[in-house]
């Protein structure tokens, strides 16, 4: 028997109500129940408006299976996984991250706080579809408790895995943006417990995203950058909605891409003496293999998505990964993607020297990239991607999507999105003309196969 997918790129997601009703959630519930050993299971959302009804119908589904519920309430995602390692056998987040309002979606938590594996994720599927749950009588159904400590557990572990005092020292001002998602309730104590002078912007929890969308990238964050430049600030950061993401912007309102936050992180942290390999994805720029390569440190590349990254940390005893989307992930806190730690690594970064992110910045190897999508139906995307990789001459990766590699220092990627109907095409060259022209030339390539669907 096969069983259906349920489990994308980083957890369940979908548009509640639409795809799913609460009695899928509850099934989900009592399938996530049955595959967890432990007893006592946290269960946190963002804040979506459909965030605490379903997280309530998942867990009446896990209680239904004998576990104890802790309920977190409303918490950036980071923080549930920090709590789940640190104190509980496993954890359910209910968010759909940075995509649109009307979606949301399932995580689902290992107790050393990384979102279970990919065999997990089938096992979880496997007891969905036969409806194999574990039931438990009345009597010995789980119960429900609470925990209001969660987000300050949170801050303080962020603050303890950074040199507080000599960030202090600095007094560094900071724009922080928290795209009206969950890092509102973190973020900014973080910052100003670090004795930075903090300014913030949708800095409310809204279902809607009202400010800018739930997604930072350098196209939405132009408010931010604005602001940076008219407060003079040092630096400044953009969350997705459930603050696993960070996207920052320098003081002269430049916004960049997480391989170059990742980059100059990973450099930093090396300085420090900190020497286990680095994890990151097929993919983020070639830059960090460069810089890596100039202290004889190990880069290892995995598939697209954060829980590929952790799990490979893991593996590798590694102590920092981080990905093109802002994800940054540091181990002595937690190996999961996580805003607020990556920007307490970024204001430590800055606190090391005198110099300013535009310097730090210009100091990486140059290297000019290209993203874009297509809108194109779930069911066509990998037809479409197998027919281009037979048609090319050129070396092919196939670790996750199609990754060409044009030449030395030129490359492309093409890949369906693991959470939208879309396709995703990213290329990076070390040639501005070079750049235009293969990402033409892949575009070309799409456009012609989805227009011919
Ligand atoms: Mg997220």
């Amino acid at each position: 028997m096969t069983t259906d997918k349920l489990f994308g790129t980083n957890g369940i997601r979908f548009i509640p109500g639409q795809e799913y009703g609460l009695d899928f959630i509850v099934n989900m519930g009592l399938s996530i129940g049955t595959f967890f050993k432990g007893n006592n299971i946290i269960v946190g959302f963002d804040g979506r408006h459909s965030s605490p009804s379903i997280s309530r119908a998942i867990s009446a589904g896990l209680m239904e299976s004998g576990k104890n519920v802790i309920s977190a309430n409303m918490v950036p995602t980071p923080s549930l996984q920090l709590i789940t390692k640190t104190s509980y056998d496993g954890g359910v987040m209910i968010t759909a991250s940075h995509n649109p309002s009307e979606y949301n979606g399932i995580k689902v938590i290992s107790s050393n706080g990384i979102e279970v594996s990919r065999s997990d994720e089938k096992i979880i599927e496997d007891v969905y579809s036969q409806k194999n749950f574990t039931k438990k009588t009345w009597e010995n159904v789980g119960s429900i408790n609470s925990n209001s400590t969660v987000i300050t557990d949170y801050i303080n572990s962020v603050i303890h895995n950074v040199d507080s005092l000599s960030i202090k020292k600095r007094k560094l001002k900071i724009v922080i943006d928290s795209g009206n998602g969950t890092q509102a309730l973190s973020a900014p104590f973080i910052a100003e417990s670090l004795g930075c002078e903090v300014i913030t912007l949708n800095n409310h929890i809204d279902g809607n995203f009202s400010g800018r969308g739930g997604e930072p990238t350098p196209k939405t964050l132009s408010f931010l950058s604005q602001s940076v430049i008219e407060n003079e600030a040092d630096i400044g950061v953009g969350y997705d909605g459930d603050g696993d993401r960070s996207i920052f912007c320098d003081e002269t309102g430049t916004v960049f891409w997480g391989d170059k936050s990742g980059t100059l992180v990973a450099e930093h942290l090396i300085q420090k003496g900190i020497k286990s390999p680095i994890v990151t994805t097929i993919a983020t720029s070639q830059i960090i293999e460069k810089i890596a390569l100039k202290y004889d440190v190990k880069v290892y590349r995995t598939k697209v998505g954060s829980v590929d990254v952790s799990h490979k940390m893991m593996e590798l005893d590694s102590t920092f990964g981080f990905e093109e989307n802002g994800g940054c992930l540091y181990s002595p806190h937690v190996a999961v993607r996580d805003g607020a730690m990556g920007t307490a690594l970024m204001l430590e970064l800055l606190a090391s020297s005198e110099e300013s992110l535009s310097t730090r910045l210009s100091s990486l190897p140059k290297f000019y990239q290209s993203k874009t999508k297509f809108v194109c139906p779930v069911d066509s995307r990998q037809s479409i991607i197998s027919k281009i990789a037979s048609s090319l001459t050129e070396t092919i990766d196939q670790t996750d999507g199609l990754k060409i590699l044009w030449s030395e220092n030129s490359w492309s990627l093409i890949r369906p999105s693991g959470t939208e109907p879309i396709i995703r095409l990213f290329s990076e060259s070390d040639n501005q003309n070079h750049l235009d022209q293969i990402t033409e030339t892949c575009s070309k390539l799409v456009n012609d196969l989805i227009n011919d669907l």
